[in-house]
């Protein structure tokens, strides 16, 4: 479902080059879940941003869904872009949007009729159990109900992928576990393909089929969670 091939992207010029990803090759099936464990500095990020081109690798091609995204312009590449959907540490909703607006937004964008809207954004919700909380505003959500919009509004397009940056790190122990639980449900109900980067590795081992370990933008071991973490 995504191959990256000889990714490399490095910030700056001149003397001030600083390679975050060095030639880095990385396949991920369709349905897995996969973890990217890392420490900070790293290149998790950088990694994740490379997948639906939010960061423009340096060199080397992203493939998902059979599709070199990084050979396309940039209006295929909005279009290919609905396949991939995003949640993020500090969740990114609009603030002065409701919960209903925020996960309306991106079917908004693409012209969906207001009848499709209200019946996917009423799914979504019910999906994220926020049924009762869809005419509130993010200030009024705990983090984990944010982290749960975040999730319907990255599922509205009906994604291939979910990318998850860090995506539980802003919550505690409790709430970590019920947004894992959820992206698990995700994974399973609709065989979505779950990429994930975190520097948890409670979070790679609740959750994750095979994991990668990235070191200074190469991976540095990859595998079954199970051999990867759990050796003798
Ligand atoms: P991680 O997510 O694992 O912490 P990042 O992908 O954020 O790692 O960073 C990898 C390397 O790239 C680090 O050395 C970082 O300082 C550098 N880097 C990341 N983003 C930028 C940027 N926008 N400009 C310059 N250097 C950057
Ligand atoms: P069907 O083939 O009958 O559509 P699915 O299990 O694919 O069955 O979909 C069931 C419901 O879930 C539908 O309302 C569909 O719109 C929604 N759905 C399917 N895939 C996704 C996805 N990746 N993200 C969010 N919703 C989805």
């Amino acid at each position: 479902m995504i191959e990256l091939r000889h990714l490399t992207k490095s910030y700056g010029k001149g003397t001030h080059i600083t390679t975050a990803l060095n030639e880095l090759d990385l396949s991920v099936e369709k349905g897995e879940i996969f973890g990217v464990i890392g420490h900070s500095g790293a290149g998790k990020s950088t990694l994740i941003r490379c997948i639906n081109l939010l960061e423009r690798p340096t060199s080397g091609e992203v493939w998902v869904d059979g599709v070199n995204l990084t050979a396309l312009n940039t209006k295929a590449l909005q279009t290919e872009r609905r396949k991939i959907g995003m949640i993020f540490q500090h969740f990114n909703l609009l603030s002065s949007a409701t919960v209903y607006d925020n996960i309306a937004f991106p079917l908004r964008l693409i012209h969906t009729s207001k009848s499709s809207i209200e019946k996917k954004v009423n799914e979504l919700l019910a999906l994220v159990g926020l049924q009762d909380h869809s005419d509130k505003y993010p200030a009024q959500l705990s983090g984990g109900q944010k982290q749960r919009v975040g999730i319907a509004r990255a599922l509205a397009s009906e994604p291939e992928v979910l990318l998850c940056d860090e995506a539980t790190s802003a919550l505690d122990p409790q709430t970590t576990d019920s947004i894992l639980k959820l992206l698990l449900d995700i994974n399973k109900r609709f065989n979505l393909t779950i990429v994930l980067i975190t520097h948890e590795m409670h979070v790679i081992q609740s959750i994750c089929d095979r994991v990668a370990v990235i070191h200074q933008g190469g991976i540095v071991e990859q595998g079954a969670v199970t051999d990867v973490f759990l050796k003798p």
